[in-house]
């Protein structure tokens, strides 16, 4: 069960609330975020919604009884908008475009890149400065530093940052210089991350783990959303399957079931999805048709030269060639009804 409180409860009103719910054998949690003041109430068992919502104090009330609460279309029917500021958001009903290189690697790459998305009016740019790879020889990002340069470039140029955080700690050194903060594949089930990323006023965008099921990642957007921040974008990334022929099994099913059982954005990332260059604008359009609001993936001036995953990466000609067959499916899939 999900209550939500009005702005101006009583701290007696409140205390009547739980002992309400409780006497039912509910446990209560109260939970703020930047958009409400809510009581979710778990447990087992029949209850009479009206005997409860007719008490003082409440805005709303609705039984809620998958395990995951507030990110559930159960709570909340109308799909949430992301707004990054500027009038650059992540909704339902329109198609964002996140590109950009696996690695953030030189100032002159940033430039280039930022140059490229310009060029096709992209306004948000992906990129990692603290990487997760799988191997520890391999290239690690160039960090704060490098995010503090991007961070110069891309603002000067009106374009949002996504970068993944890997952990607690580098949150508070980030914050100020990121629009959307990405939490990888392996850091899904991070619940201490997860957690913190719940107080703070930043997008997140929420990867699909990699071997994480669908009602997971709902429960892992329900740490975020309930430990305050409800700026969040899920994302469909590809999952480990006993397949070999691609990097990952993209998981296109995930798109309309997340949609229909959420209120929150769904993007698709198809260069980590089936990770082969050639490959990768047929999913981010297969994508598009499956019902995302958004598509990230991975490009580079020379994807050869990338320091990661330069074999998923479009080359620039490539990507501008994607964001026009994008745009054009997008118009496409608005003429359908196919809800
Ligand atoms: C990435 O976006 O470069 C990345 C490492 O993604 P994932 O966490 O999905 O593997
Ligand atoms: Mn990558």
């Amino acid at each position: 069960m999900i209550i939500q409180l009005n702005s101006d409860i009583s701290t007696q009103q409140k205390e009547n609330l739980v002992q309400k719910i409780n006497g039912i054998g509910y446990k209560v949690t109260e939970v703020k975020t930047q958009a409400g003041n809510y009581l979710i109430g778990i447990g087992k068992g029949a209850y009479d919604i009206r005997k409860i919502g007719s008490m003082d104090g409440i805005l709303d009330i609705h039984v809620v009884s998958d395990e995951y609460k507030l990110v559930s279309k159960k709570w909340k029917a109308k799909p949430t908008t992301v707004d990054l500021g500027d009038g650059i958001a992540i909704k339902d009903g329109d198609m964002a475009i996140i590109s950009g290189p696996c690695s953030i690697e030189s100032e002159e790459q940033i430039e280039r890149v930022i140059a490229h998305l310009k060029e096709n009016n992209v306004t948000m740019m992906r990129g990692g400065v603290f990487k997760p790879r799988s191997s520890p020889y391999a290239f690690r990002g160039l960090g704060m530093e490098g995010l503090k340069l991007w961070h110069q470039h891309a603002k000067a140029a009106g374009i949002k940052i996504v970068t993944e955080v890997m952990q607690v700690s580098q949150i508070e050194e980030m914050h100020d210089y990121v629009d959307v903060f990405q939490v990888g594949a392996r850091n899904t089930q991070n619940f201490n991350l997860l957690d913190e990323l719940g107080k703070i006023d930043k997008a997140v965008l929420l990867k699909r783990g990699i071997s994480g099921t669908i009602e997971e990642l709902l429960q892992s957007a329900e740490y975020v959303f309930s430990g305050g921040n409800e700026k969040l974008i899920l994302c469909e990334r590809g999952i480990r399957t006993y397949e070999r022929a691609s990097r990952n099994t993209l998981d296109l099913n995930a798109v309309p079931i997340l949609k229909s059982k959420s209120h929150l954005p769904v993007v698709v990332d198809p260069s980590h999805g089936i990770g082969i260059r050639d490959f990768v604008p047929q999913m981010a359009l297969a994508g598009v048709m499956a019902g995302a609001d958004g598509i990230i993936y991975e490009s580079h001036e020379h994807p050869d030269q990338a320091y990661s995953d330069g074999q998923q990466t479009l080359n620039f000609t490539q990507s501008s060639e994607l964001i026009g067959y994008i745009r054009k499916i997008f118009e496409v899939r608005k003429t359908f009804d196919l809800h």
